[in-house]
């Protein structure tokens, strides 16, 4: 039997571990935190995940809490008018095809462990340096690195020819709160976009105390929202969260009238370089090791695509695994395997650095456009389920007129 072992329990390595499990296969995950560390430990992560990759994690069985978790069953975006305070520039709300999820890493990450330790994985809690790659190498068949940003991942060359970004483009902070007031209507993602100074968005969840609201912040370097080195205790965190609000977003505060933190530990903030990594290592040996997940794609979260391009990746290597057979697996065969996954995530990367970046004048067009086209704002809102949907247009100010003009107006409002 083939002999698999993977470094990084998370996202993208635990459903590949679970998945090959239940092929038969003999694995073996190499993580570097306990179950109950996880459970007790601060969040991760906001990780909505749209309907492609839940059907992943569908198609696994690892869809455990499905029924529990909130839907998130549309997007908004909302710009505040430049010059009224209150009000709004653009003002829209489509809703998605099919809901989207979040579940706290922090009661997914755990169970799964769990469950591939009880299922007959072998699971030590170690950290994966190059000594332990090169044993994991020397007696398994394949060994993927998916250590998400530890430093491990480093040992990957960055592509600079796919690396828009040599340093982070947001200060980031997340806030778990009980008590907001649910969005009007239907349950979205809303997403507001102060120019020059970040963007704030927030949608429904579950987190280990029940169904929460997570509250995302990206403020730009150097500004207003870039405010989170000096805070010193959870209920700083949270107030400087609220202060935002009523500086830039009146109409979010509004939903926080009775908000609390979910747990002491459901505050976050830092930063990251959006990176794209070379995915074949060559160790010492001069055995191999091929990387998977934001180990070899990081972005930055302001479209919510990690979890999600974990998951695609994870699907995309377990089927090329599964097809290889007993064959050796080659650089040749990993390279492959990644330019496979890279045709869909390309565009995700693209995407998503578009966003980070001052909007280029055809995008503000195309989002003033979907205020009174909501062909348009449903095209923008699915465009998070599959990326690639919203090219060439997003990125082409010609396609993106034509684009606009082919929408039916008001049709279906
Ligand atoms: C603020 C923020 C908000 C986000 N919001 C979203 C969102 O809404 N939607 C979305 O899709 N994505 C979101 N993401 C991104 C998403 O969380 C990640 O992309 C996703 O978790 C990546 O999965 P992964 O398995 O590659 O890495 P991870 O989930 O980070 O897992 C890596 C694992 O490897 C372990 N590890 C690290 N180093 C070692 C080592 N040396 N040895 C052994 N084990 C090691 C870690 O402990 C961890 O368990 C967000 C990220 C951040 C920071």
């Amino acid at each position: 039997m083939r002999r698999i072992a993977i470094v990084g329990g998370g996202q993208a390595g635990l459903p590949l571990a679970l998945g090959l499990l239940e092929k038969g296969y003999e694995v073996t995950v190499v993580t570097n935190r306990e179950p109950d560390d996880i459970r007790r430990g601060k969040v991760m992560s906001s990780q909505c995940m749209f309907d492609a990759s839940l059907q992943v994690e569908r198609d696994l069985g690892l869809n455990q809490w499905e029924a529990e978790c909130p839907t998130v069953d549309g997007i908004g975006l909302a710009i505040p008018h430049p010059e009224r305070p209150g009000h709004k520039l653009i003002d829209w709300v489509a809703r998605l095809d099919r809901p989207a999820q979040a579940v706290d890493q922090r009661i997914k990450m755990p169970a799964w462990m769990e469950l591939f330790a009880a299922r007959g994985g072998r699971l030590l809690i170690q950290d994966g340096g190059v000594a332990e790659l090169e044993l994991l190498a020397a007696s398994h068949d394949l060994v993927l690195l998916a250590a998400g940003k530890g430093e491990v991942v480093k040992l990957f060359e960055r592509d600079a020819l796919r690396s828009r970004f040599d340093r982070p483009q947001r200060a980031l902070a997340l806030t778990y709160v009980h008590g907001m007031r649910p969005a009007p209507d239907h349950s979205r993602v809303a997403f507001n976009l102060i120019p020059g100074v970040g963007e704030y968005f927030v949608f429904p969840a579950l987190t280990i105390s029940g169904p929460c609201e997570i509250m995302v912040f990206e403020g730009v370097p150097g500004g207003p929202m870039d405010c989170w080195r000096d805070i010193k205790s959870p209920q700083e965190h949270l107030a400087q969260s609220l202060h935002i609000l009523h500086s830039y977003l009146p109409w979010e505060a509004e939903r926080c009238s009775a908000v609390e933190l979910t747990d002491a530990n459901g505050i976050l903030a830092g930063s990251f370089a959006p990176t794209v990594r070379k995915p074949v290592l060559t160790l010492p040996s001069g055995r191999l090791v091929f990387g998977l997940g934001d180990a070899v794609v990081t972005n930055d979260p302001i479209t919510g695509q990690g979890s999600n391009n974990a998951t695609k990746a994870c699907a995309v290597y377990l089927d090329a695994i599964l097809a290889h057979g007993d064959a050796t697996f080659t650089a040749e065969w990993m390279q492959r395997t990644f330019e496979r996954f890279w045709d869909y995530a390309g565009a995700v990367v693209e995407w998503t650095n578009s966003m980070l970046l001052p909007p280029a004048p055809h995008l503000l067009k195309l989002l003033q456009a979907a205020d009174h086209t909501p062909a348009i704002a449903s095209t923008i809102a699915n465009g998070f389920n599959h990326p690639p949907s919203l090219y060439p247009w997003w990125g082409d100010a010609t396609a993106c007129e034509a684009f606009i003009a082919a929408q039916p107006a008001r049709a279906a409002a």
